[in-house]
C-alpha cells in the first residue's frame, strides 16, 4: 500500500516491523469532551509514542453508536449505554503503532473505573462504568472495523513520523 511505500523512502530501516503496525480506534466520550479532558487523555497516546492518525470532534447519530456497540445489544444497559455516548460531541481518534491495541487498552484501564489500576485513564479520571469516560477497540479486527465505521477515507492522514527511528527499532 501506498502508505509503506512512502515510510520506506524516508525510513529503510522500519520496514521490517511494518508487519506488526496495528490501528486502533480511541474515541474520548461525551463525559471526558464535557470535563475537559481531551488535552490529558491525547497527550496520554502521543507521549507513550504511538502516531495520530485522525482526529475529529463530532455528534455521534444514535445510528453509529447502535452499529458501533452492536456486540452489547442484548444487554440491559444498551438504551443507556446509545444516550450516553450520543449525548454530546465525543472525540473521535485513530491510533498507529506497534501493538497498539492491546497496550491502548491498558493505558485506558478496567471498564469499570473503580477497579482500573491507578496510572490508567479510568484509574486516574473516572468513578463509574457508566462514565468511563474513552473507549478503545479490543482487537486488531474491531481496529479497522471501527475507523471504518467512525471515519471517512480522506479523513485519516498517513504520515511519516520524523521521531519514529527513536521509539521503534
Ligand atoms: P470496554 O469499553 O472496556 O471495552 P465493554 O465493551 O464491556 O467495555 O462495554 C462497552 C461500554 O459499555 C463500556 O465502556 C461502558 O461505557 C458501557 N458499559 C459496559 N458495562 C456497563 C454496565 N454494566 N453499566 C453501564 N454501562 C456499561
Amino acid at each position: 500500500p501506498k502508505r509503506q511505500i512512502r515510510a520506506r523512502l524516508f525510513l529503510p530501516h522500519l520496514v521490517a516491523s511494518m508487519e506488526e503496525v496495528e490501528q486502533t480506534y480511541i474515541m474520548i466520550k461525551p463525559d471526558g469532551v464535557q470535563r475537559g479532558l481531551v488535552g490529558e487523555i491525547i497527550s496520554r497516546f502521543e507521549r507513550k509514542g504511538f502516531k495520530l492518525t485522525g482526529l475529529k470532534l463530532f455528534q455521534c447519530p444514535k445510528e453509529l453508536a447502535e452499529e458501533h456497540y452492536k456486540d452489547l445489544q442484548s444487554k440491559p444497559f444498551f438504551p443507556k449505554l446509545i444516550d450516553y455516548i450520543t449525548s454530546g460531541p465525543v472525540v473521535c481518534m485513530a491510533w498507529e503503532g506497534v501493538g497498539v491495541v492491546a497496550s491502548a487498552r491498558k493505558l485506558i484501564g478496567a471498564t469499570n473505573p473503580l477497579n482500573a489500576e491507578p496510572g490508567t485513564i479510568r484509574g486516574d479520571l473516572a468513578v463509574q462504568t457508566g462514565r468511563n469516560v474513552v473507549h478503545g477497540s479490543d482487537s486488531p479486527d474491531n481496529g479497522k472495523r471501527e475507523i471504518g465505521l467512525w471515519f471517512k477515507e480522506g479523513e485519516l492522514c498517513a504520515w511519516a513520523a520524523a521521531l519514529e527511528p527513536w521509539l521503534v527499532e
